[in-house]
């Protein structure tokens, strides 16, 4: 049995690998043999400059050449912790929990910090490199060495905040409720996750970023009366200071029910012109009116629910903790499950990513059909496109497995079908 474990979870890992790297080989090869052939796709003939188009191929290059390199070194940081790191820090956090002799699930507590901190040490490398590297070198970045590391002290200050908390009430799930504790560890998942979404716009996004309040004009004006046209219901529209780590642009809404605040980019504002910033968010709105977000969030819970139950077998089994050398017990099941549980739900993002893009079809005609005109939405997707240095001749098998958006020349050609 152990030995069967340890041989399907070999199996499953080295597929992975196999996959995901054969598939960046195809769209590195795919995005090369394009621009030689100086292939631009029709829809973006006249729209592109032949200047934005190679400094999009030469991104789309350095970052997916980056990545042969760190699908590499994750695995063995992953095999390395598995495989040599978890058995003496278990051996520490038992000690240390004993020495300090501070309460029953401080083991596990200590067992889930350690491996926690062995794992951002370790991608803190790919992290620098990403952002002081390539995206310095294409002219996104705009983090300075002390901005990083105050967002990375205020990270670990939230997940020891928030963490340590929740391990507790998940050890402690485990340890009381008898055979059915994966139940209860769901549904407290769940009003966790709830909370999350609650707190976040109003406690946790303010210490990252400065909020304020879309200032009086016609942009804001448009904005209200359509949201008004459309009775969605908001709290507020805000504008963001993304420029402060990247010059990448974006829009989001954040929040529930009535609260629920309408978040700019200030990049976005400054990149795109009035009518295209209404279109994309009532591309926004269109998500939430369509409950996108709400059948998104129930398609996780299912796979949550899987999860968990699959965790309650597992860690019944004495052959799960042997197979990879550790002892028994709750908190080492929690960090194997996390740790393995990647090769096997590989296999589901193609699927999630299918439901994305429809979603994304979908939202993309609702604007269409809101703004009765599908033209802005296109200018605003070719906008988006030139000004992130968005990869114009992605691989359709890399798109069809990693992409939650279709390109933008999949979109642009399903808006020009809309009646509107
Ligand atoms: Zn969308």
């Amino acid at each position: 049995m152990e030995q069967l474990i340890l041989t399907a979870f070999l199996a499953l890992f080295a597929l992975e690998f196999i996959v995901e790297f054969g598939l960046n080989e195809l769209n590195l090869r795919h995005i090369s043999s394009c621009w030689t052939a100086k292939q631009l796709p029709e829809l973006f003939d006249g729209k592109v400059s032949l200047e934005d188009y190679e400094k999009s191929v030469q991104y789309s290059l350095a970052n997916g050449s980056f990545r042969r390199w760190h699908e590499i070194y994750d695995r063995v940081v992953i095999l390395f912790i598995l495989f040599g790191a978890l058995g003496p820090l278990d051996r520490f956090a038992g000690g240390l929990s004993q020495s300090l002799s501070i309460g029953s699930y401080s083991q596990g507590i200590l067992f889930c910090l350690a491996v926690g901190l062995v794992l951002t040490l370790a991608t803190l490398p790919v992290d620098l490199y990403s952002t002081f590297g390539i995206e310095a070198r294409f002219g996104f970045n705009k983090t300075t060495i002390g901005l990083y590391v105050t967002d990375k002290l205020k990270g670990l200050i939230l997940s020891l905040v928030f963490g340590v908390p929740f391990l507790l009430v998940i050890l402690w799930l485990m340890d009381q409720m008898g055979s059915a504790w994966w139940l209860w560890a769901f549904a407290f998942v769940m009003g966790f996750q709830l909370l999350m979404i609650v707190i976040f716009p109003t406690f946790i996004a303010p210490w990252f970023n400065k909020f304020e309040p879309l200032k009086e004009g016609e942009l804001r004006e448009r904005i209200l009366a359509l949201a008004g046209e459309l009775g969605f219901k908001t709290s507020g529209i805000y504008t963001m200071d993304g420029s402060k780590r990247s010059a990448h642009s974006n829009a989001y809404f954040t929040g529930i029910g009535k609260a629920k605040r309408i978040v700019l980019f200030d990049t976005l504002i400054e990149q795109m012109t009035t009518e295209q910033g209404l279109a994309v968010l009532a591309h926004e709105m269109g998500h939430y009116k369509m409950r996108h977000i709400r059948r998104m969030l129930v398609v996780q819970a299912v796979f949550l629910f899987a999860g968990l139950y699959v965790l309650s077998l597992l860690v019944a089994s004495a052959a799960f903790f042997s197979a990879f050398g550790l002892d028994p017990s709750n908190h080492a099941a929690l960090v194997l499950f996390a740790l393995i549980s990647g090769p096997a739900t590989f296999y589901l993002e193609p699927l999630i990513n299918r439901l994305s893009r429809k979603h994304e079809y979908e939202a993309d005609r609702f604007a269409a059909i809101t703004l009765r005109d599908g033209k802005p939405m296109e200018e605003a997707l070719v906008n988006l496109t030139v000004k992130n240095l968005s990869n114009l001749n992605p691989h359709p098998w890399y798109s069809a497995y990693h992409y939650s958006h279709p390109t933008p020349v999949e979109r642009i050609a399903a808006l020009r079908q809309c009646p509107a």
